[in-house]
């Protein structure tokens, strides 16, 4: 869209502005995820405001948003039910000497909404919830082997971090891999930790980043079931990703598996901070004795946002509506891809999308395709799962979709420069 570029100069951007300023006050100019290392060339690493499914970069550029600010927005930017509930709550108080009512009522909720949640406990990000239930594991059974699929990630403290920098093997002593959706390398890895088996920790499916995405099989979920069954050991659901953009009754409920604890946050207050764990009476007494706390876990606003939030998703089928959003994008992007003759995989549940380009190793192909598409308006992303929200309608995904067109094109050009 030319209105786009008109607003800009291509030198003196707000963003580069900031992107100068930050690197001489923040290490690296920004942590994790979002270092500009990372950002396909041209991709802003400020953002000024946000509405519905749009977000306006520092520079006034605004974008189809396809991340939702890497999942926490579900119902759209900003939705006003879940603000006024927000704002009415913060009229009152937010972080107070201890909870107010709105934790019981949360609590409340979260256990009609999971069919295997007795009891509810809330904290702030999702790594703290991860820890929680794999120290409530650890607790409850008295023994210590974790088993994580090798690949997943389960945050970034030094236990799970993809990193190993600061990180010593006695943090990890006590994890053993299997690999996601194998069943027999799963069966091994029981087998190994033998006696000390605590839990099992798997995500709702294979979100790996720079993979094609896959759903657990229904084989490999009874599996992890059954195991712990046999060993009386934990098994834990990471639905910090996943949960309510799914199924509002947890990811792996329409395969007949329950967890014994289960991880949830990102989405589940529209944005606000929030994280929880879900668990049955098995664990009630060891999530009693386990010593957690967070000098913000009880911050009031945030669990008025997720009141909203939470009756939202159940009364209008968000995840339905979601899907629906999420199969025309990616009929449309398989369309656009033949046309254009380029090889695509899309793969994933049509609520969290990833498109990835054969023979792109590097991924090139897909940088190029979200530069172009960027600078057409449609905020995607080349390596990490994408995410709809509520508010994505047909005529924003089929908005997106030309400014994806635009990305196939800058695809063939780079086909051709490389004489392929
Ligand atoms: C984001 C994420 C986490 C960590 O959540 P934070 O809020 O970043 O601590 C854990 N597990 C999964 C599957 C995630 O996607």
């Amino acid at each position: 869209m030319t209105k786009h570029t008109a607003l800009v100069s291509e030198t003196q951007t707000m963003d580069a502005m900031l992107r100068a300023r930050a690197a001489r006050v923040v290490p690296g100019g920004m942590w994790g995820h979002l270092n500009a290392a990372r950002l396909p060339e041209g991709y802003p690493q400020f953002f000024a405001s946000a509405e519905g499914c749009r977000v306006r970069d520092v520079d006034g550029r605004e974008y189809v948003d396809f991340m939702c600010s890497w999942g926490p927005v579900l119902l759209g930017h900003r939705h006003p039910v879940v603000q006024a509930a927000a704002e009415a709550q913060a009229a009152s108080g937010d972080c107070l000497n201890g909870p107010g009512e709105v934790m019981v009522e949360l609590a409340e909720d979260f256990v009609a909404m999971v069919p295997h949640a007795d009891w509810a406990m809330f904290q702030k990000n999702g790594g703290d919830a991860t820890t929680g239930c794999v120290t409530i594991a650890r607790a409850g059974t008295g023994r210590r082997k974790v088993l994580v699929a090798r690949g997943s990630y389960h945050g970034a403290l030094p236990w799970c971090s993809p990193s190993v920098a600061g990180v010593t093997t006695e943090d990890r002593a006590h994890l053993l891999h299997f690999e996601y959706n194998d069943v027999e390398s799963l069966q091994a890895a029981v087998n190994e930790a033998g006696k000390d088996l605590a839990a099992i920790l798997v995500t709702a499916f294979r979100h790996d980043m720079g993979r094609d995405l896959e759903l657990p099989t229904r084989e490999f979920a009874h599996a992890a079931r059954a195991a712990c069954d046999a060993a009386a050991a934990a098994l834990i659901i990471d639905e910090v990703r996943t949960g309510l953009r799914l199924d509002t009754r947890g990811s792996w409920e329409a395969l007949g598996v329950r967890p014994d604890l289960c991880a949830w946050s990102k989405a589940i207050a529209n944005g606000y901070a929030l994280a929880a764990i879900t668990g049955n009476d098995r664990f009630r007494e060891a999530a009693t004795k386990v010593f957690m706390t967070g000098s913000f876990w009880c911050g009031a606003v945030a669990m008025a946002a997720s009141r909203a939030t939470l009756r939202i998703a159940r009364v209008t089928d968000v995840p339905g509506h979601i899907r629906a959003m999420g199969m025309r994008l990616r009929e449309g992007l398989a369309l656009l891809a033949s046309q254009n003759g380029i090889a695509i995989r899309q793969s994933g549940p049509p609520q969290m999308p990833l498109m990835l380009f054969d023979a792109d190793p590097d991924a090139a192909k897909g940088r190029a395709f979200c530069s172009a598409a960027l600078r057409h308006g449609a905020f995607f992303h080349p390596q990490h799962n994408m995410f709809l929200s509520a508010a994505h309608q047909a005529a924003d995904i089929d908005e997106a979709l030309e400014a994806a067109s635009h990305g196939f094109k800058a695809v063939l050009d780079l086909n051709s420069r490389a004489g392929r």
